[in-house]
């Protein structure tokens, strides 16, 4: 049977390619973002069946306007997010600093929980919850790391809420990813090399390699596997 995937912020970067992913093996994919020329771009790109869906993951009432129209979902994958320090200046304020820790956990906290809430009693039995988080909720990076640190405690509770569905929950954990909008596109060669050095296999992190562990999760090889946070980080950040 067609399975139904949702992937937000699925118009670049690792989103793409997770949806990218998910259509190659004849999902019908949706993938939301907020914005309509880069989702229309993105879904010609890929080879499939993927529908484009516009709206802002922050928004309450367009999430629940989304959810009422979208049937049943097998796998969400919650990839919206990113640091948006990156779009502020360093703040003067003490104002300025809530607004920038707000910002950062709207942008990768609030989104998820919103659309996770929104879409769960639309969920087919059997499906999968798959949140990207970040090597930066274990090395620190500010407002960004802290949000990505409070999405693994969420989604063990989230884990335990849908057990009995057998709907598994997990966060992914990318290490440095190449080739996405996250850094603005300001890096430098020297930069992108030193973000790519401290792997262990000598390379930044594409992609893809996050949507094979994605598609690996929402899959029947891992019905057993929920709860958990997977590093993928080229050994950058070793765990036991
Ligand atoms: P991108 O900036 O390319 O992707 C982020 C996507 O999220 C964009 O398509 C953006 O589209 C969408 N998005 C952001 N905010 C919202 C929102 N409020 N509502 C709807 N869509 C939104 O970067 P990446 O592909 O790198 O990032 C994907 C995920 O991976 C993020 O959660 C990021 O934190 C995480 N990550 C990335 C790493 C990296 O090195 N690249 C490392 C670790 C984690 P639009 O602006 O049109 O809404």
């Amino acid at each position: 049977m067609t399975r139904t995937v949702v992937v937000t912020g699925g118009g670049t970067g690792i989103g793409q390619a997770i949806a990218a992913r998910f259509a190659g093996n004849g999902a019908r994919v949706i993938i939301t973002g907020r914005r309509q020329s880069v989702l229309e771009h993105a879904a010609g790109e890929i080879t499939g069946n993927v529908e484009v869906a516009r709206f802002d993951a922050t928004d309450a009432d367009a999430v629940t306007a989304f959810a009422a129209g979208v049937g049943p979902v097998d796998v969400l994958v919650n990839n919206a997010g990113g640091n948006t320090d990156f779009d502020r200046t360093a703040p003067n304020s003490l104002g300025e600093v809530a607004d920038s820790w707000r910002a950062n956990y709207e942008s990768n906290v609030i989104t998820a929980v919103l659309m996770t809430t929104g879409l769960l009693s639309h969920m087919n039995d059997g499906g999968a919850v798959v949140t990207i988080g970040s090597i930066a909720a274990d090395k620190g990076s500010g407002s960004y790391g802290a949000a990505k640190a409070a999405i693994a405690s969420w989604n063990i509770d989230l884990a335990r809420q849908l057990g009995a569905r057998s709907i598994t929950a997990n966060v992914v954990a990318p290490g440095y990813i190449a080739d996405t909008e996250f850094f603005r596109d300001v890096l430098t060669h020297e930069a992108k090399d030193g973000l790519a050095s401290p792997a262990m296999t000598g390379r930044a992190g594409a992609p893809r390699d996050i949507a094979e562990m994605v598609e690996f999760l929402a899959s029947d090889r891992a019905r057993q596997i929920t709860a958990q946070t997977i590093a993928v980080n080229g050994g950058e950040w070793p765990t036991r």
